[in-house]
């Protein structure tokens, strides 16, 4: 047989393993691709970091490094040839550009990018999938947003379609005097109704190059502001009980892309079942607690999946685990954090302090379930 007549799970089932000492290319700079290169090493990989910002934390503990902007097609060729496999830890990579990456292997795969930075289709694939998201509706216009506010009514949150994130771009609107405020300016918008839960709960799983899907424990996370600030291993009961269900969804829509790699499905728990927010194909802030709380972390077992390597145990490997992020200033903290033993501190060493930057982050295993 040819490999033009396998489908294209069956080419990537027989694709080789990409053997440690090999180059794994990561599109994006940030704290992501940082743990990400941190987890290769230890695999003995090399990573080589493309993004358009030349300080990079990634960048910073990475042999190669290449700083020039994501629709360098040239750049992005170059770059590939240097690479054995490439990934991503930013969701907001133009997808146009990426052929530029020819043949060398693009794990996760572009179309879940494609997929995820978009609201609006990210609602839609997921309810074809069976997902159930908060009512929703796209918003050009003036009259659009009428209909919109009509039909779904108040509170509701309207948020830019793309490029969000952190809970920028997202206006709440709690009565329709609010809405009366709002320019909306000609923005590819989304309103969705406001979500009445009791928890928030993240589904991460890794899915092999084998189809292999393996799940962490999911965690139950507190925003501030549209920031994660908290994520709890074990959820509580609220959440532990909706966590089949929406485990089903995170694997039907893994397998319905092809996936390949860490992909991360949001919800809310509510009275009626989970309620799904988003997705993020990559590795989560809310899965940072797997480096030291879990058999494997999510950042090698996605170096794993992308290389065609066998997958890590997932287990919880103490009672309870809590991750803490330090956003803006909180990172100033570093000495009295060190100075508890209980804490494992991970600082992401961005050069500038901004309010709502994510800085670094404390986790702390708890071996009495308290703490
Ligand atoms: P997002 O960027 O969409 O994940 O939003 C950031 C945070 O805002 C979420 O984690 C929630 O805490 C809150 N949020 C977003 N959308 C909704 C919604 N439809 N209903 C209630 N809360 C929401």
């Amino acid at each position: 047989m040819t490999s033009d007549s396998l489908s294209f799970a069956d080419q990537t089932r027989h694709a080789a393993p990409i053997a440690p000492g090999s180059t794994i290319g990561i599109l994006g700079g940030g704290q992501l691709g940082r743990m990400l290169a941190m987890a290769a090493a230890q695999l003995g990989y090399c990573c080589h970091i493309y993004a358009p910002d030349g300080d990079s934390v990634a960048g910073d503990v990475s042999a190669g490094f290449t700083c020039a902007p994501y629709d360098d097609t040239g750049a992005l060729a170059e770059f590939a040839a240097a690479c054995d496999v490439i990934t991503y830890e930013f969701e907001n990579v133009p997808v146009a550009p990426l052929p530029s990456l020819g043949d060398t292997p693009l794990r996760s795969p572009a179309r879940a990018l494609e997929i995820a930075q978009d609201r609006l289709a990210e609602k839609r694939f997921v309810e074809q999938h069976g997902g159930t998201p908060a009512p929703f509706m796209a918003v050009e216009s003036e009259a659009e947003f009428t209909a919109a506010l009509e039909r779904i009514g108040t509170p509701g949150i309207l948020k830019t379609r793309r490029d969000g994130y952190d809970g920028k771009g997202q206006w709440r609107i709690m009565s329709p005097r609010d809405a009366e405020d709002l320019t909306l300016s000609g923005k590819q918008l989304i309103y969705e109704g406001f979500v009445d839960f009791t928890a928030e709960f993240s589904v991460i799983l890794v899915r092999g190059l084998d189809g292999e899907i393996r799940f962490w424990d999911s965690a139950q996370n507190d925003h501030s502001s549209g920031i994660l600030s908290r994520s709890v291993v074990p959820a509580g009961a609220a959440v532990a009980a909706q966590v089949p269900a929406a485990r089903e969804l995170a694997a039907r829509v893994a397998e319905a892309l092809g996936y390949v790699g860490v992909l991360t499905l949001e919800f809310f728990a509510t009275e009626t079942g989970p309620v799904f927010n988003e997705m993020a194909p990559r590795v989560h802030n809310s899965g940072h607690w797997t480096i030291e709380g879990a058999r494997t972390s999510q950042f090698e077992n996605h170096i794993r999946a992308i290389c065609g390597l066998p997958l890590g145990l997932t287990d919880t490997i103490v009672p309870a685990v809590r991750m803490d992020n330090l956003i803006g200033e909180e990172a100033n903290d570093w000495m009295s954090l060190l100075a508890d033993p209980a804490n494992h501190l991970h600082l992401y060493g961005k050069a500038e302090i901004n309010p709502g930057r994510k800085m670094g982050h404390v986790t702390r295993l708890l071996t009495d379930g308290h703490g």
